[in-house]
């Protein structure tokens, strides 16, 4: 054999090589990097997953399952709920889950010095939010919110006792369903994930990703800020969700629990960045009431960073947020 036919086989081996290891790479690729995406209803909101990884598609399967489950737990709205028969008996004894949950629940209206009240459940019915809204009769609230009171709630290992009001989980269970979420996807072959379960976002996996602060003027699509995080959680609230107008005047559903009304302060929206999904949904909640200073040192106390935005478009960013925010709406002021 000639020295040109050793070539032309050293090249034929190379080039036979070179296509296995292509082929490989790509169902490898297909299989490691294979990508499922969902969006369903569920906890009265959108919920959307997109998942990277193996198991993928299990992932997304076992994420419904998993919030069906949980909002059959939390939910206020259906009688055979274990809040609806914690309401219906005045306390309980809890699954070590739900124990959990309520820990924190009281950890936060303590430390943010009960302007988060997860006991105001049946102040929020009064206003009909996102059903029948109406502006109540101030006798009404004034009864109700002299029943109800985190400080008369008391947890003692897995034992309940509600000393009044109805417990809610509205400002806090978005946040939990990303918790349990995370569990899902750290026991599962997955590289990569976004889920939204409403105004909470789950950053998963080492990837860096933005997140839209959505226009509070705006539609529901619209973002007037990015945040790009990774491997975290985000919550957002604002006073445009579940909002009616009477007479002129516009009413949310974020709650004062000092006089019964829906907040009143400079604030239109506020977003945490946790670590942990129930703490950046409750402190969202919770900042909301507070305003700018107080919210921002309830923040820093929990370990969280905050976006502040004001009704006038300023923007308040929390050192550790600062630098992961770009402002893309140039009506907004970052101070
Ligand atoms: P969203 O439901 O849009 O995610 P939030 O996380 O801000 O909004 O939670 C608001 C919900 O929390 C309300 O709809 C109500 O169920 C409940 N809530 C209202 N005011 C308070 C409050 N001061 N503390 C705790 N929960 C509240
Ligand atoms: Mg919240």
């Amino acid at each position: 054999m000639g020295g040109d036919g050793v070539l032309k086989k050293i090249g034929a081996i190379f080039a036979a090589v070179a296509a296995v290891a292509i082929v490989a790479f790509f169902v490898w690729d297909g299989v490691f990097n294979k990508t499922a995406s969902k969006e369903f209803f569920a906890m009265d909101t959108v919920i959307s997953v997109k998942i990277t990884g193996k198991d993928a598609d299990k992932c997304v399967a076992e994420i419904e399952k998993c919030v069906a489950e949980l909002d059959s737990i939390l939910t206020r709205h259906k009688t055979t709920s274990e809040i609806s028969i914690i309401n219906k008996n005045s306390g309980g004894n809890l699954s070590d889950k739900t124990a959990e949950y309520f820990r924190l629940l009281l950890d936060v209206s303590k430390k943010s010095g009960g302007a988060f009240d997860f006991t105001l459940g049946a102040v929020s019915d009064l206003w009909g939010f996102g059903k029948n809204p109406v502006v109540p009769e101030v006798a009404e609230i004034q009864k109700l919110l002299s029943e109800c009171g985190y400080n008369k709630v008391t947890l003692s290992g897995n034992e309940l006792t509600v000393g009044g009001g109805i417990i809610d989980f509205g400002a806090v269970g978005k946040g939990i369903a990303l918790d349990e979420i995370r569990s899902i996807l750290e026991n599962a072959k997955v590289k990569e994930a976004v889920i939204s379960v409403g105004g909470s976002v789950l950053l998963y996996g080492e990837k860096e990703a933005s997140v839209g602060i959505r226009d509070p003027y705006g539609n529901a699509g619209r973002s007037i800020a990015t945040l790009s995080l990774a491997d975290t959680c985000i919550s957002t609230s604002g006073s445009y969700e579940r909002c009616f107008e009477e007479n002129g005047k516009t009413y949310h559903h974020i709650i004062d629990p000092k006089t019964g009304f829906p907040v009143e302060n400079e604030l239109i929206s506020v977003t945490v960045i946790s670590q942990n999904g129930a703490i950046s949904d409750a402190l969202s909640t919770a900042c909301f009431v507070l305003g700018v200073e107080k919210g921002a040192a309830l923040a820093k106390e929990f370990g969280c960073e905050a976006v502040f935005i004001t009704k006038d478009k300023r923007v308040y960013a929390t050192d550790g947020a600062a630098p992961k925010l770009e402002i893309t709406d140039t009506s907004y002021t970052l101070i």
